[in-house]
């Protein structure tokens, strides 16, 4: 089965980020990258109490928007900020060996912590938790390997030092995929 990524933001999200996302997906997992018209915000997805919105519920939304088949994944990319009901929020997330994926780019902004915006950074950690939640949806697991673009995040530290690239061990895992 041929592998195909398809780029779908979910509210307003900057062009200008989806774009810059293709190229470096392409070469990582080796497939035609293209984008969507994007969907809005599920409605259901808002927690009044904790103003931020339930990541599975646009997990839901893809699922229910998009059909894909065999070997094609599907990554939603949403500027609002994510949570599931166990944690304070999540960069992402993925169905493991399925077809969606999805990431939350409002955490990314070095200005979310009150430091100076910087362009650059911010697209490389939205290309390093773009292509970790994929990775998730091609059947990989975390990695224990530091450098490695599957390592567990727990912060952006460790998202700013791992690499937006796999491991020998996971690049051969993934070549197993599909
Ligand atoms: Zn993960
Ligand atoms: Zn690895």
């Amino acid at each position: 089965m041929e592998r195909k990524i398809t780029l779908v933001s979910v509210g307003k999200v900057e062009k200008k980020i989806k774009e810059a996302l293709i190229q470096p997906l392409k070469e990582e997992f080796q497939c035609p990258v293209d984008t969507r018209k994007g969907l809005d915000i599920p409605s259901q997805a808002f927690s009044e109490e904790r103003k931020q919105y339930l990541a599975p519920s646009f997990l839901n939304k893809l699922r229910f928007s998009f059909h894909p088949e065999g070997e094609e994944k599907v990554l939603g990319i949403t500027g609002v900020d994510l949570y599931v009901p166990q944690l304070n929020f999540v960069f992402g997330q993925a169905e493991f060996g399925g077809h969606f994926a999805l990431i939350s780019l409002e955490r990314l902004h070095p200005c979310f912590y009150g430091e100076p915006e910087d362009e650059k950074l911010f697209q490389k950690r939205a290309e390093k938790e773009a292509v970790h939640e994929l990775g998730h949806a091609f059947g990989l697991e975390h990695c224990s390997e530091p450098e490695c673009v599957m390592y567990f995040s727990n912060s952006l530290r460790d998202t700013d030092r791992k690499s937006h690239s796999f491991c020998q061990r996971c690049r051969s895992l993934l070549d197993k995929s599909g």
